[in-house]
């Protein structure tokens, strides 16, 4: 097949789906690929129905305010405002988050980036869903959802698009980034940061460890997250036979290089000026000191150690020593219509915990989180949305989004934030692939995790 061919399909139209169905059995939407102008347009066709709150209940037959009297109607710049902030919400949420390049020798000027297109003023039977919004009672919770073949429906309200959602703090998804914090420590070996004997001098080992540190680190160290009370603390210590060094001056080496690697937002580090300053440290310091091979038991028990470590509190299994109201309780900037609309274009939710043994062997191979040992049950539809989601996981070899239960709370899209993963352009992906065969295979296209954002989340990046 020649280059020719593809960009003279391309325009004519013929690069194109209708009606595209993902592999996750979920979510419909249309995709047109531009070789010229390289960009995949995903369009997503909606009608809105505006209901109030007896309207709603009767159009859905579900009796969600029955007993009730009716609240007041939609006003006409009321529909208007809420599709265009609905419009708007979901373009610049999902439109150009990374880009698709295409592999294939001699081909790769072939590149696409996502736009995505609401249109929301479709007659309801050409339309991919239609979406019914009810006028709720003020400060009432409401629980959005969309359901798809054969319904191709969506239920929102009209607080679906606030901003007020994207204000919220929580002590859920402080403990999700702390633990995650915790886990790159170890896995940069920050747990243990050695000094030339006998001088305040860092090793080559010990610089290479806090300069990955802070590459994985500035992902969750955002200003909300640190302005929300998130740090990094520092300790370090001398041996015995190390004459005039200090300890606290060996703690200033390590938090000086970390606040210069970390700025602007340095104040989030800490340093242990006493032992018995810091109560928590005790169950983390233990912890790190039984996971060193090197060191005796009297070493540990003497706490002789020489070098220093990072720290963050441990608020999940430490509470005897950390109060939970400590916990930084960061803004995950939320949006239900954003997140929503994930499903419509056919990715599952991530809050359900692993549901098949296919995706937990996708999320096994991140190193930065564990999989589940059990799975949780789900319906067979969810199965079947997580089977088809490994599977796209698989072939693309990007890193799983991490599918846990309600105990922590991530900042995914799918889960109860705003990050958008790559994993999250999949369905894309799948869409892209079926617009330029047969000119190209499948695996001729990649998704680039150029989001420096979410950097993390490539497979290469942990
Ligand atoms: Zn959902």
């Amino acid at each position: 097949m020649a280059k020719a061919d593809l960009i003279s399909d391309s325009r004519s139209g013929k690069t194109a789906v209708k009606n595209f169905q993902p592999k996750t059995g979920i979510g419909r939407f249309d995709a047109t690929y531009s070789a010229t102008q390289k960009k995949l347009v995903v369009t997503s066709k909606l009608h809105f129905q505006f209901l109030t709150m007896k309207e709603y209940d009767r159009d859905t037959g579900v009796p969600t305010w029955n007993t009730r009297p009716d609240g007041p109607a939609w006003r006409h710049e009321e529909k208007q405002n809420y599709r265009d902030a609905f419009k708007t919400i979901v373009e610049r949420s999902w439109s150009g988050q990374y880009k698709f390049v295409c592999r294939k020798p001699g081909w790769s000027d072939l590149e696409a980036t996502v736009e995505l297109q609401v249109i929301p003023d479709i007659q309801r039977g050409s339309s991919h869903y239609w979406i019914q919004v009810a006028k709720a009672p003020e400060n009432e919770g409401f629980r959005a959802m969309v359901a798809h073949d054969p319904e191709w429906n969506g239920r929102f309200c009209n607080k679906d698009v606030e901003p007020e959602q994207a204000k919220r703090r929580d002590d859920a998804y402080g403990r999700f980034a702390m633990q995650w914090l915790n886990k790159a420590i170890i896995d940069t070996g920050c747990d243990f940061l050695p000094f030339t004997t006998g001088t305040k001098t860092l090793t080559p080992a010990a610089l290479k460890s806090l300069g990955d540190f802070a590459v994985k680190a500035s992902r969750y160290l955002t200003q909300d997250a640190v302005d929300a009370g998130l740090q990094v603390w520092v300790y370090a210590k001398t041996a015995s036979k190390e004459g005039l060094v200090t300890a606290s001056g060996r703690s200033k080496v390590i938090a000086d290089k970390l606040k210069a690697l970390l700025a602007p937002y340095g104040s989030a580090i800490q340093t242990v000026s006493k032992y018995s300053a810091q109560p928590w440290i005790k169950k983390p310091l233990d912890e790190n000191l039984n996971r060193r091979t090197t060191l005796t038991d009297a070493d540990k028990s003497s706490r002789s150690f020489a070098g220093g470590m990072l720290f963050v509190k441990s608020f999940m299994d430490n509470s005897g020593a950390v109060q939970l109201e400590e916990c930084p309780s960061i803004p995950r900037n939320y949006v239900v219509v954003a997140h929503e609309f994930g499903h419509v274009l056919g990715l599952p939710d991530e809050y359900f915990g692993v549901q098949c043994d296919r995706y937990k062997r996708a999320m096994a191979q991140r190193s930065d989180w564990t999989a589940p040992t059990k799975l949780s049950t789900g319906t067979d539809r969810t199965i079947a949305q997580q089977e088809g989601f490994a599977k796209l996981i698989e072939r693309s070899n990007l890193s799983a989004p991490i599918m846990m239960g309600t105990d922590t709370v991530n900042d995914s899209i799918m889960y109860a934030g705003n990050r958008i993963l790559p994993a999250h352009y999949l369905t894309f992906w799948q869409a892209l692939a079926k617009c330029t065969k047969p000119h190209l295979d499948f695996d001729d296209w990649a998704i680039a995790a150029d989001n420096p954002r979410n950097a993390i989340h490539t497979l290469d990046g942990f």
